[in-house]
């Protein structure tokens, strides 16, 4: 089986590894020259450790990075409202990994160099799609305005929100929502931790929202707060020290910090009508979209691919039939709707919509985080629950190659 990536983001080099360990030659193809270092996304949840462990790099990605301990929700001045607390160790084999996106990229890069069923072809951007009944392809434009047709057996775009395998799939359409602010992701040295704070932290304010979280081991942080959507990037970088200045403990001007990135980002709530046409998929935020708070977006593409990985891995092994796609397609967007779109809305309006004198009260998240310091089982209900974005293709394989009574 021949495999074409669409995207050498995380998902696309991801998908590949896996896919590659089941002996199928993929070709990724990337309309940029390099990887995308812009500052995105930095923690892994449970159920995408367990992918990236697949894909066999979870090893070099916890030396890169690092299991952090205590979660928190805050108000303004710092003080506590309610601690998910956790130790590197008590994390557990799967536990929530932090590690910034442009690193992880080049983990999963080194990894997909090496491997002789992967073939990577950067400034190969998509421009269209098309199939038949045996075969898929992709054509792409070369940076000399060359276009050529790679052609394999599947198609997967996993390129990103921007995606054209899902443009020339459904045109602009993208059923959902953009929410009434923009998210500004900084990358900031500043010794949030002498004020008291965890490792990751979220602020509730109806205006100064923010999400405060370590993302390296030499001390950088990364600073999500919200915006008010009518400014431009302009006017974002002009009013970000006031911002800093007004949210952050010690209320710091810019000699106070390293500011490394400004990253303004819209952010949405999205999902594509169809994660399959024939043989033609998409996956992570090609398919869909989340805001970043809580970080769900690539964990959730992550468990898209490596649920992908299994479905054309079946198939190629004879475990299944095309029809797992359709499957892979109705389960992974049920997940979407169901679990990410929840609670990854809930996050945000939790952080931005809440009364911080209230959120004991009136969050019922908060109040069961608070009950979780001293009910075990409240505390383990919860554990289990980050693994509620996972569905097993595997059940629908035939019980073993040549069985003739399959599930399929
Ligand atoms: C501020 C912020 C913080 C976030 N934090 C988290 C977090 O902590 N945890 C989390 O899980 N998620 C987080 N996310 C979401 C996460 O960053 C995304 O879900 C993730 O980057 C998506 O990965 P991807 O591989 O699908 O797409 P991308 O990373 O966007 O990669 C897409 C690739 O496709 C390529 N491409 C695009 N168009 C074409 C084309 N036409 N032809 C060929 N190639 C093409 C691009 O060059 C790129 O290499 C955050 C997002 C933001 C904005």
């Amino acid at each position: 089986m021949h495999v074409i990536v669409a995207g050498t983001g995380p998902s696309g080099l991801a998908l590949a590894l896996i896919l590659a360990k089941r002996d199928i030659k993929v070709s990724l193809l990337d309309a940029a020259a390099k990887l995308d270092d812009r500052p995105r996304a930095a923690h892994y949840a449970p159920p995408a450790i367990r992918v990236l462990r697949e894909a066999g790099v979870l090893e070099d990605v916890r030396k890169a990075g690092f299991i952090p301990g205590n979660f928190t929700w805050r108000k303004l001045d710092g003080s506590l409202i309610a601690a998910i607390r956790d130790t590197p160790e008590s994390r557990g084999e799967d536990g929530l990994t932090v590690l910034p996106l442009d690193r992880l990229g080049k983990v999963l890069l080194s990894h997909a160099e090496k491997n002789s069923n992967i073939t990577i072809k950067w400034n190969h951007k998509v421009v269209d799609i098309g199939q038949d009944e045996t075969s898929a392809w992709a054509v792409v434009r070369l940076q000399d305005g060359t276009e050529l047709t790679v052609k394999g057996d599947y198609v997967c775009g996993c390129d990103g929100a921007n995606s054209q395998v899902r443009k020339s799939l459904f045109g602009e359409t993208f059923p959902g929502k953009t929410w009434d602010a923009q998210v500004i992701a900084t990358n900031v040295y500043y010794p949030l931790e002498k004020f008291g704070f965890d490792d990751i932290n979220n602020i509730i304010h109806p205006t100064d929202y923010y999400m405060a979280a370590k993302i390296t081991n030499e001390g950088l942080w990364r600073v999500s707060y919200g915006e008010d959507p009518s400014l431009t990037p302009e006017q974002v970088i002009a009013n970000q020290p006031a911002k800093y200045e007004r949210m952050l403990p010690g209320n710091p001007k810019p000699g106070d910090y390293k500011l490394l990135n400004v990253g303004p980002y819209r952010i949405h709530q999205r999902c594509a009508d169809k994660m399959r046409v024939g043989r033609i998929l998409l996956a992570a935020d090609a398919a869909h979209l989340c805001n970043p708070f809580g970080g769900m977006g690539l964990t959730g593409g992550l468990v898209d691919v490596g649920g992908l990985a299994q479905c054309l891995g079946g198939i190629n092994e004879g475990l299944a039939d095309d029809s797992i796609l359709e499957k892979y397609c109705t389960e992974r967007r049920r997940k979407w709707k169901e679990v990410i779109d929840v609670v990854s809305s809930s996050n945000f309006t939790r952080v931005s919509a809440t009364d911080p004198e209230r959120a004991q009260d009136d969050d019922e998240f908060i109040a069961m985080v608070v009950k979780m310091e001293t009910d075990e089982e409240l505390r383990k209900q919860w554990d289990d629950s980050l693994y509620d974005i996972v569905h097993d293709f595997t059940q629908y394989y035939r019980t073993a190659p040549g069985n003739n009574n399959p599930k399929l």
